[in-house]
């Protein structure tokens, strides 16, 4: 099997979506964002290839080539015109879309391979940039991508050192997103690669060779992926189906209680995290009915439909005039108008404030409150300790 970036991060997301898309083929369905994505790669590739191409010319290009319909044009055309004004930057030493497809251990004739497709490449400074539209933010240090992308830089080029960095279109930020790898950093990307495709192919052997059930061997793992999983619904149904063999009704509140041991309560959360994608999807679909016939969907006392809310912004001008004329009529316009926590952030980088208490000082009143949520386990402190408990109890059994 040749694997990608991708590839090899869905499974070890959970292994079985993994089995399902890239085993058995089963189809990903784009959501709106990743639409939005494929059409702004496409124009920047594009514009990087043919840069008398106008924004929105390369933009249509990109809806024909990647046969698809963005529905916030506007947005899409701000990214890709950022995109744009970076790429004009470089001049003309750059490569758009560079593909690549390396041995992973060049010493063997049957090694696995891994293919990419890295969005630009600098080549007078050998530097990379990987366009990024969605909303989660990340250092480069946080994910195998870049240095993945920067080893096989280096392989082609033969260079020790390459800089790389993701742009975030949507907040127009890279600066602090950018990591000069070094060989060390290039080999740990590589490495991981390797030891994904090696279990990958050892996974592969136990189901075709040794006839394992897919399923026992590509284990599903609910968590952040189940968000975008295409088989969200089916695999929640499978594990309600399996829970009912067992005599446990799962979506039976009165059957669900505090759970016993820490296994039991992640089987709770990975139910949660299923549910949520089921409930997503099958909101799309319903989204799509009232679309299509315009007409909302009564379920008892509630209707489903759209109802539109308006919010309103206002440019710094606009804010100050209108803070103006409330103080000329004797108002305090503070008394209405409050700093959203990233004001604050900015407020405490133009005015040096490093310490909360600095904040108290000023006349500041700390609210708090903490809600219950999953969040991303990769530096969480309880992961941590979780798994250091784990080894501790392992070492034990093993003593
Ligand atoms: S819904 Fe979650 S657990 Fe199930 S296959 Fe998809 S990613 Fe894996």
């Amino acid at each position: 099997m040749i694997y990608s970036h991708s590839r090899l991060k869905k499974f070890e997301q959970c292994p079985w979506s993994f089995f399902l898309v890239y085993v058995k083929g089963q189809k990903e369905k784009d959501n709106e964002m990743m639409v939005t994505g494929k059409v702004v790669h496409k124009a920047l590739e594009l514009i990087a290839k043919d840069s008398t191409l106008s924004t929105d010319e390369a933009m249509f290009k990109a809806v024909m080539e990647e046969g698809t319909v963005v529905i916030d044009w506007k947005f899409a055309k701000t990214m890709t015109n950022i995109g744009r004004k970076h790429i004009d930057t470089f001049g003309t030493a750059i490569k758009a879309e560079l593909h690549f497809q390396l041995p992973l251990d060049p010493n063997d004739s049957f090694s696995s391979e891994v293919q990419g497709y890295i969005d630009i490449v600098n080549e007078q400074f050998l530097s990379i940039i990987d366009w990024k539209t969605g909303f989660k933010e990340y250092k480069p240090l946080e994910a195998k991508q870049l240095g993945l992308y920067a080893w096989a830089v280096s392989q082609i080029y033969g260079v020790d050192t390459v800089e790389a960095g993701y742009y975030f279109l949507r907040y127009n930020k890279w600066k602090d997103y950018r990591h000069t790898y070094t060989k060390v950093d290039m080999e740990k990307a590589k490495q991981w690669a390797v030891n994904l495709a090696n279990k990958i192919e050892q996974k592969l052997v136990k189901v075709d060779i040794e006839g394992m059930a897919s399923e026992e061997v590509f284990k599903k793992t609910p968590g952040e992926a189940c968000q975008y999983c295409p088989s969200a619904g089916d695999c929640q149904m499978d594990e309600i189906e399996k829970d009912k063999a067992q005599g446990i009704d799962t979506l039976d509140p009165e059957q669900i209680n505090v759970p016993e041991t820490y296994e039991k309560a992640q089987e709770l959360g990975g139910l949660v995290l299923r549910l949520d994608a089921a409930s997503k999807k099958i909101k799309d679909c319903m989204k799509a009915f009232v679309e299509q016939t315009g007409e909302g969907i009564i379920v008892d006392e509630k209707c489903w439909d759209f109802y539109p809310t308006t919010s309103w912004n206002f440019e710094a001008e606009s804010k100050k005039n209108l803070a103006v004329m409330l103080a000329n009529r004797g108002e305090n316009p503070w008394d209405m108008l409050n700093f959203g926590a990233r004001d604050l952030t900015k407020i405490k980088k133009i005015l040096g404030i490093i310490e909360d208490d600095e904040l108290r000082k000023l006349g500041g009143i700390p609210k708090s409150r903490s809600s219950f949520k999953a969040m991303s386990a990769q530096n969480i402190t309880v992961k941590k300790k979780r798994l250091e408990k784990k080894e501790s109890e392992e070492e034990k059994m093993t003593a």
